[in-house]
């Protein structure tokens, strides 16, 4: 049998709540992997290289991407982001399912590059509720909460590219229905097809 794990992209506004989403997820579903990115903008407090980010010059990503070694990588409000190749298909080949968090240019690259990966977008319950949120984190100033609304307003018409949308008025709720795609998702008739012997011929 090969089981090979999936390629997960949670993406959504600024503000959705992906990263509490994220953090959730981690404890409920332990087996799977949290691709760490690489970026270009500087750390915020209390992150960890290595651990949040993989902070680079903007010199250090330009040669990684002229190198092959990202999987995909986008300029999101004046700053690069983007995803190390290597441990995810090292991860997805011992089995390991992987979850990116990321933006929608580069979830449109995975799709593109692997169409089997499994798209979610993330809501935030109404438009007000992103505008309190974002103003609430107080981790931003106003001009960087203006560019991510603005952006957000970019964002939310991405969700077409998207095979699911889940709208986030709960986090343990959201969780339970993202463990709720994984599943149904590892039982998906063409995956099953390629790992099940009984099935060979279908
Ligand atoms: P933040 O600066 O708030 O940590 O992230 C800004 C945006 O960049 C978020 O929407 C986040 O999902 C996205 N992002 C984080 N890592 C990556 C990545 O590796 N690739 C892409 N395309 N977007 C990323």
């Amino acid at each position: 049998m090969n089981n090979k794990g999936l390629l997960i992209v949670l993406s959504g506004p600024s503000g959705a709540g992906k990263g509490t989403v994220v953090k959730a997820l981690q404890k409920r579903q332990p087996g799977v992997r949290l691709s760490v990115s690489a970026t270009t903008r500087s750390p915020r407090e209390g992150e960890q290289p290595g651990k949040h980010y993989f902070f680079l010059t903007k010199e250090e990503f330009q040669q990684q991407i002229d190198q092959g070694q990202m999987l995909e990588y986008a300029e999101y409000c004046g700053n690069y982001y983007g995803t190390p190749a290597k441990p995810i298909e090292q991860w997805r080949k011992e089995g390991h399912d992987v979850l990116l968090e990321i933006e929608i240019q580069g979830g449109g690259q995975i799709k593109e590059k692997q169409p089997d990966s499994v798209g979610i977008f993330l809501l935030p319950p109404s438009w007000k509720e992103l505008e309190s949120r974002l103003h609430g984190r107080g981790t931003e100033d106003e001009t960087t909460i203006c560019k991510r609304l603005e952006t957000a307003r970019k964002e939310l018409a991405g969700v077409c590219g998207y095979d699911y949308a889940v709208v986030n008025e709960n986090v343990e709720e959201t969780v339970r229905t993202i463990g709720a795609i994984i599943a149904a998702e590892k039982q998906r008739f063409s995956r099953i097809k390629e790992t099940c012997d009984l099935l060979k011929g279908c």
